[in-house]
């Protein structure tokens, strides 16, 4: 039996974060009915995440999956469509591209949005797992004013951890950096700064071998890899900071990457290929935050709709079919 035959459509985003269900909202709203290609599981990080309380919006919190619904819920209303599926194989090198999805399908895409976002790394312990979201984190800027007054951990040697560790001395009573070498990889003025700051100790040549508590963190099991002696660390939380690894394996070749696989790009929203985009931490490493994804998200769409109006003018170099009008707002 042969397979399906692609499906068209103008606009097609890869992924179901932030960005991408903002760039879904703007592009529906604009009459370009995406198609959503949610990546399984679907949501983006903030599925993982319990108590979201700097959303603007929601000045009592929300849940992050609850939040993620929304998203997804307002992005139908303007008739979004979703594929519930990974994207296993992309083709950039023509219009229209071309992505394939497994057992969903096959798309022809006028224009993409790629919003796979970044995972955080994590120590791949399961006492870690059990605890994420209840005192183990990877994100100091989400999570920190959680722990007011308590003694925290951070796990790390680059440039992140020395960031995060200086950023919860706003709440926390004392913080231990942990690191598994004897020296730290982050910048000078940031490993300074942590040093220089009294509420910071360092663990070097160490690693936490369990995270003790059953709803909560209670403290760390902590290996001295020089002597091999395992000690516990009375902490009330542990932030992760050993980097990101963001989702971009499936378009190594087809997109331009940095040397820590993140998209490039220019003019914030364009990536390499002329009609390809990209929105939220797949390329933003900086900032991280779930609105900042969504701003960009929205950015992206923008710049996609108006690309798609001025290749259907007919004088357009790569002249695609007949696009809409740009949308009130
Ligand atoms: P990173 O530079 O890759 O550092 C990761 C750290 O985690 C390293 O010290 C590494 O140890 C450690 N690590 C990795 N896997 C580990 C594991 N399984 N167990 C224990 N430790 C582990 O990541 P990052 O700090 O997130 O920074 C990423 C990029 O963003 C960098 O280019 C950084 O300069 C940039 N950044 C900049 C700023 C700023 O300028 N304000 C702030 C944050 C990040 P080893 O050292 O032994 O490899």
């Amino acid at each position: 039996m042969s397979a399906p035959a692609p499906v068209r459509r103008r606009l097609v985003i890869v992924g179901s974060g932030p960005a991408g269900l903002t760039a879904a909202i703007y592009a529906s709203r604009a009459n370009l009915a995406p198609l959503v290609i949610a990546g399984v599981p679907s949501g983006g990080q903030l599925m993982l995440t319990s108590d979201v309380e700097n959303y603007p919006g929601f000045p009592e919190g929300i849940l992050g999956p609850e939040l993620m619904d929304r998203f997804r819920a307002q992005a139908k209303r303007f008739g979004t469509e979703f594929w519930e599926a990974n994207v296993t194989r992309v083709d950039f090198t023509h219009r229209p591209f071309r992505l394939e999805a497994g057992l969903s399908g096959t798309v022809e895409a006028d224009a993409v949005i790629v919003a796979t976002g970044a995972n955080a790394r994590w120590l791949d312990l399961p006492s870690e797992q059990k605890l994420r979201g209840k005192g183990v984190s990877a994100c100091a800027t989400c999570d920190g004013f959680f722990f007011k007054g308590k003694e925290l951990a951070v796990v790390g040697g680059g440039d992140s951890a020395m960031e995060e560790a200086t950023f919860l001395t706003k709440f926390a009573s004392h913080v231990t950096v942990i690191h598994r070498r004897d020296g730290f990889r982050a910048s000078r003025i940031l490993e300074s700064r942590a040093r220089a700051n009294p509420k910071i100790g360092f663990r070097l040549s160490s690693e936490v071998v369990e995270v003790l508590g059953t709803n909560s963190v209670e403290g760390l099991r902590v290996k001295d890899l020089t002597t091999g002696k395992v000690e516990t660390l009375p902490v009330g939380g542990l932030f992760v900071a050993i980097g990101h690894d963001p989702a971009t394996e499936v378009f190594r070749g087809a997109l331009e990457l940095d040397e820590h696989g993140y998209l490039k790009t220019r003019d914030l929203t364009r990536t390499s290929v002329e009609g390809v985009f990209a929105a939220g931490d797949v390329y933003d490493h900086r900032y991280r935050q779930a609105v900042s994804a969504a701003g960009l998200g929205c950015m992206a769409a923008l710049d996609a709709e108006h690309w798609l109006v001025e290749q259907a003018q007919p004088h357009a170099p790569g002249h695609v079919a007949s696009a809409p009008a740009p949308s009130a707002r």
